[in-house]
């Protein structure tokens, strides 16, 4: 790639400032365009002085304009954004984020490193297993004496302040995240509902998050974000 670079065809003005070498420092948000089925976007990344963990951010439009901004807060799903699980909704969350963000023109959506509700993964196969068995995703966790949601916001407000957004239309059926953000400091104007379909592997689950965990249940006969093309039972 140096090599290449060096070859001089190219503007190496316009070149000089992304040459730099070694690690990126904690904290130094590096960007770049990155299309997806939904569109253009930009593509962020920081590294978490803290623990550690490399964060994402998707952004669309003018979001540094101090109006509020359909924001999406992710938090990793290694089953379900990448491995198509049936088990949860990530997957159709994320997807239908990107895409209200993308029919909107404008927002971002911050893709959070803390995967199975900040468990991390191998403690998430050990809860899915005595899900098998028969307990609930509360359950299971408390049985492996595991917090029920060990999701930390604080790189949310780190990455929104980092991108210049002041105020957020937050995508999300979890009133805690409000909370949580707010508590950040971010400004919450508007919360948008986030509705993806039922299917038979995820209704326990999708019930055990309004019933025991305080989520939302998105209003049926509401459009929602994210609702567009995925009706059919997956
Ligand atoms: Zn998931």
């Amino acid at each position: 790639m140096t090599a290449k670079l060096a070859n001089a065809s190219l503007p190496t003005d316009l070149l000089a400032p992304l040459r730099h070498q070694g690690p990126v420092p904690a904290g130094e948000l590096v960007s770049c365009r990155l299309p997806t089925a939904w569109g253009d976007f930009e593509l962020h990344g920081l590294i978490d002085a803290t623990t550690g963990h490399e964060h994402a951010a998707l952004s669309m439009g003018p979001i540094a304009d101090g109006a509020p901004v359909l924001t999406r807060v992710h938090s990793e799903c290694l089953t379900g954004d990448t491995l198509f699980s049936l088990k949860c909704d990530c997957g159709p969350q994320l997807q239908g984020g990107l895409r209200a963000i993308a029919t909107e023109g404008r927002g971002v959506l911050l893709y959070l490193r803390q995967e199975g509700r900040g468990i991390g993964l191998v403690n998430k196969i050990r809860a899915y297993a005595l899900q098998q068995a028969g307990a609930d995703t509360v359950e299971a966790n408390r049985l492996l004496g595991l917090p029920d949601d060990a999701r930390d916001y604080a790189m949310a407000a780190t990455l929104l302040g980092k991108l210049g957004v002041q105020r957020v239309k937050l995508l999300t059926n979890n009133p805690a995240k409000v909370e949580a953000l707010q508590a950040l400091g971010i400004e919450v104007s508007e919360r948008v509902p986030l509705r993806t379909p039922a299917n038979r592997h995820n209704q326990a689950y999708l019930k055990t998050k309004t019933d025991r965990m305080g989520h939302w249940r998105p209003d049926a006969d509401t459009p929602a974000a994210g609702a567009a093309d995925e009706q059919h039972e997956r």
